[in-house]
């Protein structure tokens, strides 16, 4: 068995995990990264990259389809899913190396292996026929073991998929329901859509991607709609999921109490279920002491310390938003406080991005969290169909909303739905996470023609000044 002495062990190597292995490790820190599975986590494996891989091709396809509106006669568009598929694993294969590369060049210690919590601040590592492969001494622990997709009653079982293992698939269904219809529903729904799937989303709150406004929701649901083969309902309670015992029809039934209260049966050959994440703890976690929500996610501070001070917890495992990016964040946090630099986050200035069509991403407070939280707001939007860009690029779809202060005029939140709204986001992350008021913004120049130049739009249409609208 191999016995190593590190500065600092990091458990799981997802976005959160090899971060902030890569990040201390050029802090001239001894860092060894143990990995049960595949190097990247979900976000690389089973999320960000396959997801956005395959709704690349159907972008593309949605483009094509409407090329005819920019002069361009375009037969048909073909979608060949295990070409789809191909580019999805090359551009996964790409990312994953890369991971590998980077933690190499940075001399992090890789181990491939479950990591499991022992006595002291020591970490046993098992391979996969569970015979000890390493010893690791730590000064410093980071768990950031992540997530798993929730499964329960009437779901529970192996023929329903969740994220995980929904990869497997070599074919392309022919039918779908999709019950959850948050941010994993829609962007399936998204893909399979566009793809020919007859698809069915059953959503237990009243309106998609809860989460977000009401017109963001709104305006998402009409742009969905316009596919035929795409059915949505919300407002509904599914009651009952069993498999069929007729093989010849549709291997799944389904009974849900609609919006109206009436019950309504629904028949499907394959089930998505996307109702959330729970979180995966370590082997071992008792050990250590430190304290457990009641959620059963592991409870930080601003530091990232957990209720035990060697130990830190960073990523979904510690269940703040559940975003690639915020384990990132909070891994580079979590090295800065162990290398005695203070330094903490603010969550609300992490922004959200979904990869529907149109695309959707926001920033800072929602209206309902000011609604909620009695703050005295003012909006302004600006639809794309208003901005010379998009009307160039053929893309008018949505629109962006700035949220400000009455008393201030501080930018307290931006949501986009519309054509690259989550690259244009990074405007509102820097406006909301500065404070800006919308004269300030508005000091800056916004190239002309651009897509930009909505945000500024909907900023100045906020405090009644906006130029173009
Ligand atoms: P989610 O919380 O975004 O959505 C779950 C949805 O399921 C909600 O709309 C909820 O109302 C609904 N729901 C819950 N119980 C239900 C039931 N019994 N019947 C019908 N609907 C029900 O969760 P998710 O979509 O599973 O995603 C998990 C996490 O992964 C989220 O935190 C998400 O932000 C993250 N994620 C992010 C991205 C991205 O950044 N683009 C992509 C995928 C996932």
């Amino acid at each position: 068995m191999n016995n190593i002495k590190v500065d600092i062990a990091i458990i799981g190597a997802g976005p959160g995990g090899y971060v902030a292995a890569i990040v201390a490790a050029k802090e001239g820190k001894t860092v060894a990264i143990i990995e049960k599975d595949k190097l990247g986590g979900t976000c690389t494996n089973y999320g960000c990259i396959p997801t956005k891989a395959m709704l690349a091709s159907v972008s593309v396809m949605e483009e094509i389809e409407n090329a005819k509106r920019i002069g361009l006669n375009v037969e048909k568009v073909d979608l060949n899913f295990s070409d789809v598929i191909k580019h999805r694993n090359r551009a996964v294969t790409a990312s994953r190396k890369g991971i590998e590369l980077l933690l190499q060049k940075a001399g992090v210690n890789i181990l491939f292996g479950n990591g499991i919590i022992s006595e002291g601040k020591n970490i046993i590592v098992k391979d996969d026929k569970n015979d000890e492969i390493a010893n690791i001494t730590y000064d410093k622990l980071i768990i950031a073991t992540g997530s798993t997709p929730v499964k329960f009653p009437p779901f529970n079982m192996d023929e329903v998929w969740t994220s995980d293992d929904i990869w497997n698939i070599e074919n392309l269904p022919s039918n779908i329901g999709i019950i959850g219809g948050g941010v994993i529903g829609c962007e399936f729904a998204t893909f399979f859509a566009k793809s020919g799937v007859n698809v069915t989303i059953l959503e237990l709150m009243p309106q998609l991607i809860p989460t977000e406004d009401e017109d963001i929701a709104k305006e998402l649901l009409d742009n969905l709609k316009k596919n035929k083969n795409l059915n949505i309902y919300c407002n509904v309670k599914v009651t009952e999921c069993n498999k069929n015992e007729n093989s010849n029809e549709k291997r799944f039934l389904v009974k849900a109490q609609m919006s109206d209260g009436n019950f309504k049966e629904f028949s499907f050959d394959n089930i998505l279920l996307s109702v959330g994440r729970k979180p995966v703890l370590p082997e071992g976690i008792d050990k250590l002491g430190v304290k457990i929500s009641e959620r059963g996610f592991i409870e930080i501070n601003e530091y990232m310390q957990t209720s035990n001070p060697n130990v830190y917890a960073i990523g979904d495992v510690t269940g703040r938003l559940m975003l690639a990016h915020t384990a990132s964040k909070q891994g580079e946090i979590a090295i800065e406080n162990i290398l005695g630099r203070k330094n903490s986050i603010r969550y609300s200035d992490i922004p959200s991005v979904i990869f529907t069509l149109p695309e959707i991403a926001s920033v800072g407070l929602r209206e309902k969290d000011c609604k909620k939280n009695g703050i005295n707001y003012k909006i302004g939007i600006c639809p794309f169909i208003s901005n010379g860009k998009a009307r160039a690029m053929g893309l008018t779809k949505g629109f962006a909303k700035v949220i400000t202060e009455v008393e201030t005029d501080k930018i307290l939140g931006v949501s986009i739905i519309g054509p690259h709204a989550t690259d244009m986001i990074m405007e509102g992350v820097t406006a909301v996470s500065k404070e800006m008021k919308v004269e300030e913004l508005f000091q800056f120049v916004h190239p002309h023609p651009t897509l930009t130049e909505t945000i500024i739009e909907a900023a100045l249409a906020s405090i009644d000044k906006a130029i173009h609208l």
